[in-house]
């Protein structure tokens, strides 16, 4: 299930490249293009989910398994120990640009609180 508009899925499907640090069955983590921090990788469901905001309780797995994804990723970089962040921007006002749902890990620096 992909979406031939939406960029995320074009990096599942190889047409767009991306440097891969992570894949699964169902799940793909490479780095951000512009990235935030020393560490910063975007773990995403190969299938297209728009957002937080249309998962279902049949994502329920998926979710859970970026999730650990996202815990392998730090520790693979090193972060995990230092800490990291893991965020996942929601629509207008979450400041989500790119809409195939991607959780954010960012690590190797102290992060502020609260979000600008
Ligand atoms: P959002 O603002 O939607 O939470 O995050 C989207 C992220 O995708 C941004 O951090 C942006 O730098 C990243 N991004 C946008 N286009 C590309 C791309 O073509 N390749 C990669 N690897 N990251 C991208
Ligand atoms: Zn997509």
């Amino acid at each position: 299930m992909t979406d031939e508009d939406c960029l995320f899925c074009k990096i599942v499907d190889g047409v767009i490249p991306a440097d891969v640090v992570h894949e699964t069955e169902h799940v793909l983590a490479f780095r951000d293009i512009g990235p935030q921090a020393p560490t910063h990788v975007l773990v995403i469901p190969k299938e297209h989910l728009a957002s937080l905001d249309d998962a279902t309780d049949g994502h329920r797995a998926l979710l859970g398994e970026i999730m650990l994804v996202g815990r392998d990723v730090a520790r693979a970089e090193g972060v995990s120990e230092t800490g990291f962040r893991a965020v996942v921007n929601t629509g207008a006002d979450g400041g989500q640009t790119v809409h195939h749902f991607h959780l954010h890990v960012l690590g190797g620096r102290a992060m502020g609180w609260p979000p600008g």
